[in-house]
């Protein structure tokens, strides 16, 4: 028989469930407080709902958490969960250690159709999107494996949110704000939405919507300052060129100088790294609230490119704070467990180099 998995529903879904089922009102919100505050997956453990009702609860739904297939420590405190979906298909799950906080990056779909070719995770042939419950469940996981529950007490590890994993977020937008929604609740694993950065491509048209909808923080990966450049690193620009995504993000709707947008920059020897570069990235995003990050390019089997030197991260990055931008380098996280940034892909679906452009877009834009 289908048994509901609550945690695909929103809250309001979840009072439609209990008023279908004839359970009181109330219930929603006790079932949401035991799912989000408290982090049970069993029916059995919340106390305050009679047996006769959890035994009705356990014949018509699940709280169900996504299943590991493995986890890897990196030497710098960096876990990487391999993480198996229902239909099989893998994604990757990372948890970043810092002193003044821990950062979740989660992943939005299965691979990625966009092709960046610089990044391990667009040459990965499956892709399908995420469902609100396994973007959340990565989440929800993690929180497990650290015991980080009930989620609003004093040191949570888990305080920052970023949707920087495998897949294109703003492509799988439906899902992915459902998830983002759940985890602002109040009522449940109540995340700011200062807290949660949302990187994306580019992918235009969902870009207003996300400041007016979610309000959280959009990161954009730039790349490359001129048009030619970045049609080749990043296709999609040839669809939502620099100046339109430039100009959309100057009207993000909830830019400050206290919630700027985030541009990433991977730094690739003798392709994006020069002088001239670092001169014409400050006069494209001169005029909006900004913060520079610059990602060494990380390595995986098969890369075409190279990591800039030093040398050259290092003038490039004194050009960008001489122009008033913070410390902007992008210290790897996790390199030895592959769980740096564009290092991710499942290892089920590993796909050759020549079979990558014969992939086709799911979203016909
Ligand atoms: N698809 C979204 C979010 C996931 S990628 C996006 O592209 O924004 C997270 C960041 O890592 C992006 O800025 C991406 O461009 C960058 N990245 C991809 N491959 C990389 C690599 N091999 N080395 C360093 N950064 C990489
Ligand atoms: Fe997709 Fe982002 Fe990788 Fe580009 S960088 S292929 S958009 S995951």
């Amino acid at each position: 028989m289908f048994k509901q998995d609550l945690i695909d529903l929103s809250f309001e879904q979840l009072q439609e469930f209990c008023a279908l089922n004839e359970l009181p009102k109330f219930r929603a919100t006790q079932l949401w407080r035991w799912i989000y505050c408290f982090g049970l997956s069993s029916f059995d453990d919340m106390t305050n709902i009679a047996k006769s009702t959890r035994n009705l609860l356990n014949q018509l739904s699940v709280i169900s958490r996504p299943e590991i297939t493995e986890i890897q420590k990196s030497k710098d405190g960096t876990i990487k969960w391999l993480i198996k979906l229902k239909d099989n298909s893998e994604v990757e799950t990372v948890f970043i250690p810092q002193d003044d906080r821990g950062t979740v990056c989660l992943s939005s779909q299965v691979g990625c159709t966009l092709n960046c070719t610089f990044c391990h995770t667009g040459t990965q042939a499956l892709v399908r999107n995420l469902t609100s419950s396994e973007i959340l469940g990565q989440l929800m996981l993690v929180m497990d494996h650290l015991d980080d529950w009930p989620s609003g007490k004093n040191n949570r590890k888990v305080t920052n949110v970023v949707m920087m994993g495998m897949g294109e977020p703003l492509l799988n937008y439906k899902e992915v704000s459902k998830a983002i929604k759940i985890m602002m609740s109040d009522d449940g694993i109540s995340l700011s939405r200062r807290r949660i950065t949302l990187s994306t491509s580019g992918i235009i048209p969902m870009i207003e919507k996300t400041g007016s909808d979610l309000g959280v923080n959009l990161a954009i990966s730039l790349h490359a300052v001129n048009d030619e450049l970045r049609d080749k690193l990043v296709p999609i620009n040839k669809k939502y060129n620099l100046e339109n995504l430039i100009d959309a993000c100057r009207n993000y709707p909830i830019l400050s100088n206290s919630r700027r947008i985030t541009w990433e920059y991977v730094m690739l020897k003798d392709i994006n790294d020069t002088k001239e570069d670092a001169i014409n990235l400050i006069k494209l995003i001169k005029g909006i609230p900004s913060k520079i990050n610059l990602i060494p390019f990380n390595p995986w089997p098969g890369s075409l490119f190279q990591t800039s030197t030093q040398k050259n991260i290092d003038i490039f990055a004194k050009i960008i704070m001489d122009a008033g931008f913070a410390s902007p380098i992008r210290k790897p996280r996790g390199q030895d467990i592959y769980a740096a940034c564009g290092q991710l892909k499942s290892e089920t679906q590993k796909v050759r180099k020549s079979q990558i452009n014969k992939l086709v877009p799911i979203h016909s834009l």
